[in-house]
């Protein structure tokens, strides 16, 4: 039993239906085969007994009139039996079959009444036995052989399988035909899917195949809908895995660069100074200062990435810690310190309330970072302006400055990690490119969006935060 249910398990969807329908197929068959030969046999019966009684009827008056013996038709037998004391004995004249004693019983019971009986004679076979009382105690009794009847059956019942068995045979064949064509739809999508299993997807992320083919009926035009969006996705979500490896790999090699720039500055300088301490002590300071000066940029810049993938991890551990803050006064603090550390960039500010909640120190750093930029990217003497407004639901920070402006094709890319505008006046101003991917990382973390636009003579960074409710 188990071995014909996983034998069973094992069989192609294809076969498992055509098997079904020729299971189906047979009960039908069988139920109307069933059927028709019962309505037949029925039919054949009932003209029997007409017979019969037709035969009888026409006798009976004659019988009662002359008392002879009846006529027998065809092979037919027939008597007339005397009943004396329930036990009949067959007159004279009539025509009977050697073993007549069942015929004798049923003549014997029929002395009140007509009687129909099937029996079976030990030479003859099957025979309808009909009796019936004629006058003062005796029957007519007639029986015809079932033999032609039974033939007629067998025979119905031979075309009948005949014929079925053909249309079984038909329908098995067809039906497999029909179901292969059917189901090749699906078989193609099995082989698409075994080709893209088979594809090395970390070599080539890109997906080669899809379900092609049309038709096959609304499910299976369904399934290879869903396939190939199921594929898109896949494609999609490796070309996205695969983008954020590559930013991934571009990102520790730029911050493996430039941290080994100041990394040789400080080596340099070390050995400047063991020189200077034995031949010009005179310059052992200068060479000290430089060291200083090459390790607090190293520290903003393990500073600023140690941040960032904080921000990128945005997990439970993002250091943010936000309070109601106005984004107005912050902007002015800023704008004191930046008035005061950068005196050679005149500074105007205009601000109304903006309530936010935010990390008063994040936001402050946003703020300084693109302050610092409007100054060390821009000529001397250059005009800056802040300015805070509510907008909306949003409150909006503008950092605006006059400077040279930065090309459009730059302002695309001005956001990315460790990117600087590779131009004469501002290298070696100190910067670390990661400045502005800091304010996007901060702002968006926030959950607000910053944008840059930039014409000669006219820069301007615009933050914008939801406002507090
Ligand atoms: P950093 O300032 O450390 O170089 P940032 O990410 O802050 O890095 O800025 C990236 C680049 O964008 C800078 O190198 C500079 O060329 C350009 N940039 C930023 N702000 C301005 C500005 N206000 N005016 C002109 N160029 C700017």
């Amino acid at each position: 039993m188990k071995r014909w249910y996983r034998a069973w398990q094992r069989t192609r969807l294809g076969t498992r239906i055509t098997l079904g329908l020729g299971a189906l197929a047979l009960v039908v068959f069988a139920v109307v085969g069933a059927t028709m030969t019962g309505i037949m046999h029925g039919y054949l019966d009932r003209r029997l007994d007409e017979q019969l009684s037709k035969s009888q009827n026409t006798q009976l008056p004659l019988l009662r009139e002359t008392h002879g013996s009846p006529q027998s038709v065809f092979s037919w037998y027939s008597a007339l039996y005397r009943v004396r004391d329930g036990v009949a004995t067959p007159e004279p004249g009539g025509k009977l079959p050697e073993d007549a004693k069942q015929l004798a019983d049923i003549a014997a019971e029929a002395v009140n009444g007509d009687v129909t009986r099937n029996i079976r004679l030990r030479d003859d076979g099957p025979y309808r036995v009909r009796a019936c009382p004629v006058d003062n105690g005796s029957v007519l009794l007639s029986a015809a052989p079932q033999k032609d009847l039974d033939a007629t059956v067998q025979q119905l019942i031979w075309v009948e399988v005949g014929a079925f068995a053909f249309a079984l045979a038909v329908l098995l064949v067809l039906g497999r035909l029909v179901l292969r064509r059917g189901l090749r739809p699906l078989a193609d999508m099995a082989g698409t899917a075994h080709d893209i299993a088979s594809h090395d997807l970390t070599a080539d992320p890109d997906l080669p195949v899809r379900a092609a083919g049309t038709g096959g009926g609304a499910e299976v035009e369904e399934l290879r809908t869903a396939f190939n969006v199921m594929l898109a996705h896949i494609d999609t979500s490796l070309a996205a895995k695969t983008e954020a490896n590559e930013r991934l790999r571009r990102f520790v090699a730029d911050a493996s660069h430039e941290l080994r720039t100041p990394l040789t500055s400080i080596r340099g300088y070390a050995d400047l100074f063991r020189y200077a301490a034995a031949n010009e002590p005179a310059e052992r300071e200068a060479h000290l200062a430089k060291i200083r000066e090459e390790t607090a940029r190293m520290s903003v810049l393990v500073d600023d990435l140690l941040l960032l993938a904080r921000l990128d991890a945005r997990a439970a551990e993002t250091p943010l810690r936000p309070e109601r803050v106005d984004l107005a006064e912050l902007a002015r603090a800023a704008a004191d310190a930046f008035a005061a550390g950068r005196p050679g960039h005149p500074l105007t500010t205009s601000s109304s309330a903006a309530p936010v909640d935010a990390d008063p120190l994040r936001l402050r750093q946003v703020l300084d970072n693109l302050l610092t930029n409007a100054a060390v990217h821009t000529p001397p003497g250059t005009a800056v302006h802040v300015s805070v407004a509510a907008s909306g639901s949003e409150a909006v920070v503008r950092v605006t400055d006059a400077g040279p402006g930065i090309a459009p094709a730059d302002q695309e890319r001005i956001f990315d990690r460790f990117f600087r505008v590779d131009d004469s006046r501002t290298r070696g101003n100190g910067g670390t490119g990661l400045g502005l991917s800091v304010v996007q990382s901060l702002v968006t973390a926030h959950g607000g969006t910053v944008s840059v636009s930039s014409e000669p003579g006219r820069t301007t960074f615009t933050v914008r935060l939801p406002l507090a409710r």
